[in-house]
């Protein structure tokens, strides 16, 4: 939604002001979040509303501030093969830098996350977002081993070790092509 949101409205948004003009400071940011829309992919993430658990530092640095840390989440998802619910916990490493306009170019190389800095508030969601779905199995699975499901009837094959069905009598598949032409 494009409506008007405050910079105070978000509680990801974080005043580092003071922080910014002392470079060599260092705030130290432990709390727990609601998410405010599902953090994940398709198949698998944590649910609007569910605890983010962050555990954060933020660095005064010359470029801007360096935030790093983990945010912890419990992630909810389907079985790739079976459908069942999934359920994992993830704790996803941190790592960005909130750039000074023009502090860019400081060769810090291609793998750091740089994102843009007003000097004023810092807003921790998309960097969050990114690390938890960075983090999030892209095949989630109830269990390595899971079976699946039956290719015939769609059965639960871990409920039911057993689960076969018998070759199909000739003479009724012999009926079956006849409907089937039939119907063509
Ligand atoms: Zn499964
Ligand atoms: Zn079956």
């Amino acid at each position: 939604m494009a409506t008007s949101r405050g910079p105070a409205a978000s509680p990801f948004v974080v005043s580092v002001r003071d922080l910014a003009r002392r470079p060599g400071s260092q705030l130290s940011i432990s709390r727990s979040i609601p998410a405010p829309a599902v953090f994940g992919t398709d198949v698998i993430g944590v649910p609007e509303g569910s605890d983010l658990a962050l555990e954060l530092s933020l660095e005064s640095v010359s470029e801007g501030i360096w935030v790093s840390g983990t945010v912890a989440a419990r992630a909810v998802g389907e079985c790739s093969r079976c459908l069942d619910e999934v359920s994992e916990d993830v704790l996803a490493p941190v790592q960005g830098l909130f750039a000074h306009p023009g502090a860019q170019s400081a060769g810090e190389g291609d793998d750091v996350d740089v994102r843009d800095f007003d000097g004023d508030s810092l807003d921790l969601e998309e960097l969050l977002r990114d690390a938890v779905v960075t983090s999030l199995p892209f095949v989630p699975l109830c269990d390595p081993a899971c079976p699946g499901l039956c290719d015939q009837c769609g059965a639960r094959l871990a409920d039911a070790p057993q689960h076969h069905h018998d070759a199909v009598d000739p003479r009724w598949a012999d009926l079956k092509g006849l409907t089937e032409q039939k119907e063509t």
